[in-house]
C-alpha cells in the first residue's frame, strides 16, 4: 500500500515539553535531534477516522514506548495529540538474510505494518537511480 500523503505543521513547543517529559524520563532527544517543523504520516493509506500518525522522539531505544503526533483533520481544523505510544509488536523475518524487520509503527495501528507501506517519494526518487546508472541526479538529466 502506499503511504498517506497527509503532512501537518507541529507546534515545537509543545512536542519539545512533551518529548523532555516523557514517562521514561528526561533526555531522550540525542544532542544533534533536531525536529522538523513539518512532519508526514507514517502510516499507510487509511480512512478519514483514523488518525494520521508521525513518530517524533529518536528510535535509539527500540524496547521503550515512543513519543508520536496524532492528528485528525487540516490546519484550520486540525485537532492532535502528543503521546507515548508501545511498539507494534509485529515482526517479519527476512529468509535470505535471517535479519528480523520490526514494524516501526505503535500498538493497535489500523494500516498494515510499516514494511507494507511504500513511499512514493522514495519509490520516485529511486526509480531513475536503478534504471540508469550514468547520473546519480535525475534533476540534472539533460532534457531530450
Ligand atoms: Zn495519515
Ligand atoms: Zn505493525
Amino acid at each position: 500500500m502506499l503511504q498517506c500523503t497527509a503532512v501537518t505543521r507541529i507546534p515545537l513547543g509543545e512536542v519539545t515539553v512533551a518529548l523532555v517529559t516523557m514517562a521514561d524520563g528526561p533526555g531522550t532527544p540525542p544532542h544533534d535531534f533536531t525536529l522538523d517543523h513539518y512532519v508526514l504520516c507514517e502510516l499507510g493509506e487509511h480512512d478519514a477516522l483514523t488518525d494520521h500518525a508521525a513518530l517524533l522522539s529518536a528510535a535509539d531505544a527500540p524496547d521503550r514506548p515512543a513519543l508520536w503526533f496524532f492528528w485528525t483533520g487540516t490546519d484550520t481544523d486540525r485537532a492532535h495529540r502528543i503521546q507515548t505510544e508501545p511498539w507494534c509488536p509485529a515482526t517479519l523475518r527476512n529468509l535470505d538474510t535471517d535479519a528480523l524487520l520490526r514494524c516501526s509503527f505503535f500498538n493497535d495501528h489500523t494500516t498494515g505494518h510499516s514494511w507494507d507501506v511504500t513511499d512514493p517519494l522514495g519509490d520516485l526518487i529511486a526509480g531513475p537511480l536503478l534504471s540508469d546508472g550514468t547520473t546519480d541526479d535525475p534533476r540534472e538529466r539533460p532534457q531530450p
